[in-house]
Protein backbone atom coordinates (compact mmCIF):
# COMPACT_ATOMS: atom_id res chain seq x y z
CA UNK A 1 0.00 0.00 0.00
CA UNK A 2 1.52 3.56 -0.74
CA UNK A 3 -0.44 7.07 -0.23
CA UNK A 4 -1.14 8.44 -3.73
CA UNK A 5 -2.76 11.48 -4.79
CA UNK A 6 -5.16 13.52 -6.72
CA UNK A 7 -3.79 16.69 -7.98
CA UNK A 8 -6.40 19.24 -7.04
CA UNK A 9 -5.44 22.56 -5.08
CA UNK A 10 -3.29 25.31 -6.51
CA UNK A 11 0.32 24.27 -5.29
CA UNK A 12 2.83 25.43 -4.15
CA UNK A 13 1.31 27.94 -1.98
CA UNK A 14 2.97 31.34 -1.70
CA UNK A 15 5.42 32.18 1.46
CA UNK A 16 6.05 35.59 2.59
CA UNK A 17 6.87 37.41 5.14
CA UNK A 18 5.01 39.23 8.02
CA UNK A 19 6.31 42.54 7.56
CA UNK A 20 5.00 44.64 10.57
CA UNK A 21 5.01 41.15 13.14
CA UNK A 22 8.38 40.83 12.57
CA UNK A 23 9.67 44.11 12.96
CA UNK A 24 7.59 44.31 15.85
CA UNK A 25 8.86 41.17 17.20
CA UNK A 26 12.47 41.50 16.43
CA UNK A 27 12.08 38.02 14.91
CA UNK A 28 11.66 36.75 11.39
CA UNK A 29 8.17 35.56 10.94
CA UNK A 30 7.09 34.22 7.64
CA UNK A 31 3.35 33.40 6.55
CA UNK A 32 2.67 30.24 4.29
CA UNK A 33 -0.77 30.73 2.35
CA UNK A 34 -2.60 27.43 2.89
CA UNK A 35 -5.56 29.92 2.48
CA UNK A 36 -5.26 30.17 -1.03
CA UNK A 37 -5.07 26.36 -2.23
CA UNK A 38 -8.25 27.12 -4.07
CA UNK A 39 -11.84 29.25 -3.82
CA UNK A 40 -14.23 26.62 -2.71
CA UNK A 41 -11.57 23.60 -1.57
CA UNK A 42 -9.52 26.54 -0.20
CA UNK A 43 -7.39 26.18 3.27
CA UNK A 44 -5.62 23.13 4.78
CA UNK A 45 -8.21 20.03 4.06
CA UNK A 46 -7.79 19.77 0.02
CA UNK A 47 -4.23 19.07 0.93
CA UNK A 48 -4.94 15.78 2.63
CA UNK A 49 -8.15 15.03 0.42
CA UNK A 50 -6.22 14.88 -2.59
CA UNK A 51 -5.22 11.56 -0.57
CA UNK A 52 -8.63 10.51 0.90
CA UNK A 53 -10.59 11.20 -2.31
CA UNK A 54 -8.18 9.56 -4.54
CA UNK A 55 -8.17 6.10 -2.14
CA UNK A 56 -12.05 6.12 -2.38
CA UNK A 57 -12.11 6.47 -6.32
CA UNK A 58 -9.41 3.42 -6.21
CA UNK A 59 -12.00 1.77 -4.08
CA UNK A 60 -14.72 2.31 -6.48
CA UNK A 61 -16.91 4.51 -4.43
CA UNK A 62 -19.00 7.10 -5.93
CA UNK A 63 -20.15 9.66 -2.64
CA UNK A 64 -18.11 11.24 -0.17
CA UNK A 65 -19.36 10.72 3.67
CA UNK A 66 -17.77 13.01 5.92
CA UNK A 67 -18.50 15.20 9.23
CA UNK A 68 -17.55 18.65 10.89
CA UNK A 69 -19.53 21.55 12.87
CA UNK A 70 -21.86 23.38 11.24
CA UNK A 71 -19.19 25.73 9.83
CA UNK A 72 -16.68 23.11 8.60
CA UNK A 73 -13.92 23.95 6.14
CA UNK A 74 -13.35 20.43 5.69
CA UNK A 75 -17.04 19.68 4.63
CA UNK A 76 -17.89 22.21 2.45
CA UNK A 77 -14.03 21.47 0.54
CA UNK A 78 -15.03 18.05 0.06
CA UNK A 79 -18.65 18.62 -1.33
CA UNK A 80 -16.72 21.39 -4.06
CA UNK A 81 -14.41 18.80 -4.96
CA UNK A 82 -16.43 15.95 -5.26
CA UNK A 83 -18.56 17.89 -7.77
CA UNK A 84 -15.30 18.01 -9.82
CA UNK A 85 -14.32 14.67 -9.61
CA UNK A 86 -17.78 13.36 -10.14
CA UNK A 87 -18.49 12.13 -6.43
CA UNK A 88 -21.72 13.10 -4.23
CA UNK A 89 -21.09 13.82 -1.22
CA UNK A 90 -23.23 13.50 2.21
CA UNK A 91 -22.39 15.89 4.96
CA UNK A 92 -23.25 15.08 8.44
CA UNK A 93 -23.09 18.75 10.70
CA UNK A 94 -23.24 19.76 13.72
CA UNK A 95 -25.98 22.01 15.32
CA UNK A 96 -27.97 22.10 17.89
CA UNK A 97 -30.40 24.54 16.94
CA UNK A 98 -31.27 25.28 13.29
CA UNK A 99 -28.44 27.07 11.81
CA UNK A 100 -27.74 30.15 9.82
CA UNK A 101 -27.73 29.10 6.25
CA UNK A 102 -24.10 31.60 5.91
CA UNK A 103 -20.52 31.23 5.53
CA UNK A 104 -19.38 27.46 4.66
CA UNK A 105 -23.03 26.23 5.29
CA UNK A 106 -24.31 28.21 2.59
CA UNK A 107 -21.54 27.64 0.02
CA UNK A 108 -22.47 23.86 1.42
CA UNK A 109 -25.92 24.24 0.28
CA UNK A 110 -25.32 26.42 -3.03
CA UNK A 111 -24.06 23.14 -3.84
CA UNK A 112 -26.13 21.37 -3.32
CA UNK A 113 -24.68 19.23 -0.94
CA UNK A 114 -27.00 16.18 1.31
CA UNK A 115 -26.60 17.61 4.81
CA UNK A 116 -27.99 15.75 7.53
CA UNK A 117 -27.77 17.88 10.75
CA UNK A 118 -27.47 16.04 14.34
CA UNK A 119 -27.23 17.13 17.63
CA UNK A 120 -23.44 17.90 19.28
CA UNK A 121 -24.81 14.92 21.72
CA UNK A 122 -24.57 13.07 18.92
CA UNK A 123 -22.05 14.01 16.99
CA UNK A 124 -19.30 13.69 20.25
CA UNK A 125 -21.20 10.15 20.74
CA UNK A 126 -21.93 8.14 17.73
CA UNK A 127 -21.21 10.52 14.35
CA UNK A 128 -19.29 7.49 12.98
CA UNK A 129 -22.01 5.22 13.67
CA UNK A 130 -24.26 8.00 11.93
CA UNK A 131 -22.12 7.96 9.00
CA UNK A 132 -21.91 3.79 9.27
CA UNK A 133 -25.80 3.92 8.84
CA UNK A 134 -25.46 6.11 5.69
CA UNK A 135 -22.99 3.51 3.91
CA UNK A 136 -25.90 1.10 4.17
CA UNK A 137 -28.38 2.94 3.28
CA UNK A 138 -26.58 3.92 0.36
CA UNK A 139 -25.81 0.16 -0.23
CA UNK A 140 -29.52 -0.44 -0.22
CA UNK A 141 -29.78 1.67 -3.50
CA UNK A 142 -26.65 0.11 -5.32
CA UNK A 143 -24.06 2.84 -4.00
CA UNK A 144 -21.12 2.77 -2.49
CA UNK A 145 -20.31 5.62 0.22
CA UNK A 146 -16.38 6.37 1.28
CA UNK A 147 -16.78 7.61 4.93
CA UNK A 148 -13.74 10.58 5.46
CA UNK A 149 -13.19 11.16 9.66
CA UNK A 150 -13.27 14.52 10.63
CA UNK A 151 -10.83 17.07 8.91
CA UNK A 152 -9.66 14.08 6.98
CA UNK A 153 -6.91 13.43 9.75
CA UNK A 154 -6.65 10.17 9.34
CA UNK A 155 -3.73 8.28 8.34
CA UNK A 156 -4.16 8.41 4.65
CA UNK A 157 -5.12 12.16 4.80
CA UNK A 158 -2.13 13.01 7.16
CA UNK A 159 0.31 12.57 3.64
CA UNK A 160 -1.13 15.92 2.55
CA UNK A 161 1.21 17.58 5.14
CA UNK A 162 3.95 15.43 4.54
CA UNK A 163 3.44 16.52 0.86
CA UNK A 164 3.44 20.07 2.06
CA UNK A 165 7.09 19.43 4.12
CA UNK A 166 8.88 18.19 1.18
CA UNK A 167 6.87 21.44 -0.74
CA UNK A 168 8.39 23.73 2.32
CA UNK A 169 12.07 22.10 1.56
CA UNK A 170 11.53 22.96 -1.87
CA UNK A 171 10.49 26.70 -1.25
CA UNK A 172 13.47 26.94 1.30
CA UNK A 173 16.15 26.69 -1.63
CA UNK A 174 15.03 28.68 -3.75
CA UNK A 175 14.26 31.60 -1.74
CA UNK A 176 17.27 30.76 0.56
CA UNK A 177 16.01 30.76 3.81
CA UNK A 178 15.58 28.06 6.34
CA UNK A 179 12.93 27.70 8.56
CA UNK A 180 14.09 26.44 11.75
CA UNK A 181 10.16 26.68 13.35
CA UNK A 182 6.96 25.58 11.30
CA UNK A 183 3.91 26.35 13.59
CA UNK A 184 -0.09 25.18 12.76
CA UNK A 185 -3.00 24.77 14.15
CA UNK A 186 -4.53 21.77 15.50
CA UNK A 187 -7.81 21.05 15.22
CA UNK A 188 -7.93 17.27 14.18
CA UNK A 189 -4.57 17.15 14.24
CA UNK A 190 -4.06 15.70 10.79
CA UNK A 191 -1.95 18.97 9.74
CA UNK A 192 0.31 18.49 12.56
CA UNK A 193 0.51 15.41 12.59
CA UNK A 194 1.89 15.05 8.71
CA UNK A 195 4.34 17.84 9.47
CA UNK A 196 5.99 15.95 12.23
CA UNK A 197 6.11 12.66 10.33
CA UNK A 198 7.68 14.55 7.24
CA UNK A 199 9.63 16.14 9.32
CA UNK A 200 10.72 12.66 10.56
CA UNK A 201 10.49 10.38 7.07
CA UNK A 202 13.52 13.69 5.82
CA UNK A 203 15.44 13.78 8.91
CA UNK A 204 15.24 17.78 8.81
CA UNK A 205 15.27 18.08 12.26
CA UNK A 206 13.06 21.07 12.38
CA UNK A 207 10.85 22.22 15.43
CA UNK A 208 7.40 21.74 14.58
CA UNK A 209 4.95 23.24 16.48
CA UNK A 210 0.86 22.86 17.10
CA UNK A 211 -0.73 25.33 18.87
CA UNK A 212 -4.41 23.42 19.64
CA UNK A 213 -7.48 25.07 19.12
CA UNK A 214 -10.26 22.79 20.91
CA UNK A 215 -9.28 19.76 23.71
CA UNK A 216 -6.04 19.66 25.27
CA UNK A 217 -2.34 19.00 24.00
CA UNK A 218 -2.46 15.79 25.41
CA UNK A 219 -5.54 14.45 24.81
CA UNK A 220 -3.80 15.59 20.80
CA UNK A 221 -0.49 14.42 21.27
CA UNK A 222 -2.77 10.75 21.33
CA UNK A 223 -4.60 11.73 18.62
CA UNK A 224 -1.06 12.29 16.78
CA UNK A 225 0.03 8.83 17.86
CA UNK A 226 -2.87 7.08 16.42
CA UNK A 227 -2.87 8.96 13.13
CA UNK A 228 0.63 8.45 13.00
CA UNK A 229 0.31 4.19 13.28
CA UNK A 230 -2.22 4.40 10.68
CA UNK A 231 0.02 6.49 8.19
CA UNK A 232 2.88 3.88 8.73
CA UNK A 233 0.94 1.23 7.20
CA UNK A 234 1.48 3.36 3.93
CA UNK A 235 5.21 3.12 4.11
CA UNK A 236 6.17 0.03 5.79
CA UNK A 237 9.85 0.26 4.54
CA UNK A 238 10.28 3.97 6.57
CA UNK A 239 11.90 2.93 9.89
CA UNK A 240 11.10 6.16 12.45
CA UNK A 241 10.38 6.62 15.93
CA UNK A 242 7.36 7.90 17.11
CA UNK A 243 7.12 9.48 20.71
CA UNK A 244 5.15 12.08 21.92
CA UNK A 245 7.92 13.76 24.37
CA UNK A 246 9.21 15.22 20.92
CA UNK A 247 5.90 16.36 19.97
CA UNK A 248 5.35 20.27 20.51
CA UNK A 249 1.96 20.99 20.77
CA UNK A 250 1.09 24.42 23.25
CA UNK A 251 -1.89 24.68 25.04
CA UNK A 252 -3.53 27.45 26.27
CA UNK A 253 -5.20 29.66 23.37
CA UNK A 254 -8.46 27.51 23.09
CA UNK A 255 -10.30 30.42 25.32
CA UNK A 256 -14.08 29.45 25.64
CA UNK A 257 -13.73 26.85 23.54
CA UNK A 258 -14.13 25.15 20.05
CA UNK A 259 -15.39 28.02 17.26
CA UNK A 260 -16.70 30.16 20.08
CA UNK A 261 -14.54 33.43 19.98
CA UNK A 262 -14.15 36.13 23.06
CA UNK A 263 -13.35 39.65 22.29
CA UNK A 264 -10.07 39.68 22.68
CA UNK A 265 -9.46 36.86 20.00
CA UNK A 266 -11.52 39.47 17.19
CA UNK A 267 -9.82 42.32 18.61
CA UNK A 268 -6.26 40.50 17.48
CA UNK A 269 -7.90 39.15 13.99
CA UNK A 270 -9.00 42.96 13.73
CA UNK A 271 -4.75 44.21 14.50
CA UNK A 272 -3.27 41.70 12.29
CA UNK A 273 -5.62 42.70 9.49
CA UNK A 274 -4.70 45.94 9.89
CA UNK A 275 -0.77 45.06 10.51
CA UNK A 276 -0.37 42.50 7.09
CA UNK A 277 -3.35 42.72 5.31
CA UNK A 278 -4.16 39.06 6.15
CA UNK A 279 -7.51 38.07 6.77
CA UNK A 280 -7.28 35.42 9.85
CA UNK A 281 -10.20 32.90 10.81
CA UNK A 282 -11.95 32.84 14.22
CA UNK A 283 -11.99 28.84 14.84
CA UNK A 284 -8.64 28.21 13.59
CA UNK A 285 -5.81 30.51 12.93
CA UNK A 286 -7.41 33.50 14.58
CA UNK A 287 -6.34 31.83 17.60
CA UNK A 288 -3.22 30.18 16.69
CA UNK A 289 -1.72 33.20 16.13
CA UNK A 290 -2.75 34.78 19.29
CA UNK A 291 -0.77 31.77 20.43
CA UNK A 292 2.24 32.56 18.44
CA UNK A 293 2.24 35.89 19.09
CA UNK A 294 2.30 35.47 22.79
CA UNK A 295 4.64 33.01 22.97
CA UNK A 296 7.26 35.23 21.01
CA UNK A 297 6.12 37.77 23.39
CA UNK A 298 7.76 35.41 26.04
CA UNK A 299 10.52 34.51 24.35
CA UNK A 300 9.46 31.01 23.82
CA UNK A 301 11.20 30.79 20.20
CA UNK A 302 14.33 32.96 21.49
CA UNK A 303 16.69 30.27 19.48
CA UNK A 304 14.39 30.04 16.79
CA UNK A 305 15.59 32.18 13.45
CA UNK A 306 13.00 32.05 10.75
CA UNK A 307 9.55 31.09 11.92
CA UNK A 308 7.23 29.63 9.54
CA UNK A 309 3.38 29.94 10.38
CA UNK A 310 0.85 27.78 8.10
CA UNK A 311 -2.35 30.10 7.51
CA UNK A 312 -5.21 27.04 6.83
CA UNK A 313 -7.50 28.58 5.90
CA UNK A 314 -11.20 29.26 6.72
CA UNK A 315 -12.39 32.82 5.79
CA UNK A 316 -16.00 31.54 5.09
CA UNK A 317 -16.40 30.88 8.56
CA UNK A 318 -15.66 34.55 9.51
CA UNK A 319 -19.08 35.77 8.52
CA UNK A 320 -20.75 33.70 10.81
CA UNK A 321 -18.96 36.30 13.58
CA UNK A 322 -20.12 39.35 12.03
CA UNK A 323 -21.99 40.83 14.43
CA UNK A 324 -20.05 39.97 17.72
CA UNK A 325 -17.14 42.70 15.80
CA UNK A 326 -19.58 45.26 17.24
CA UNK A 327 -19.07 47.52 14.02
C1 LIG B 1 -9.36 22.03 9.95
C2 LIG B 1 -8.64 23.30 10.05
C3 LIG B 1 -7.46 23.41 10.82
C4 LIG B 1 -6.93 22.29 11.66
O1 LIG B 1 -6.27 21.32 10.93
P1 LIG B 1 -6.28 19.80 11.45
O2 LIG B 1 -5.54 19.07 10.43
O3 LIG B 1 -7.73 19.42 11.52
O4 LIG B 1 -5.65 19.77 12.79
C5 LIG B 1 -6.82 24.62 10.83
N1 LIG B 1 -7.28 25.67 10.15
C6 LIG B 1 -8.41 25.62 9.41
C7 LIG B 1 -8.86 26.84 8.73
C8 LIG B 1 -9.13 24.43 9.33
O5 LIG B 1 -10.24 24.39 8.60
Amino acid sequence: MIAKKLKLGNFPTKIERLEKLSTMLKEHIFIKRDDQTGTEISGNKIRKLEYSINEAINNDCDTLITCGGIQSNHARATAAAGIKLGLKSILVLKSDDKPEVEGNYLLDRIMGADVRIISSEDYKNKRQEIMEEIVEELKEKGRKGYIIPEGASNGIGTFGYVNCFNEILEQEKELGITFDTIVATVGSGGTFAGLYLGNKITGSNKKIVGINITDTAEIFKDRVCSILEEAKTYIPHKDFEITKEDMCIIDGYVGDGYAISRAEELEFICDFAEAEGIILDPVYTGKAMRGLYSELKKGTFSDSNNILFIHTGGLFGLFSKKGQFGF
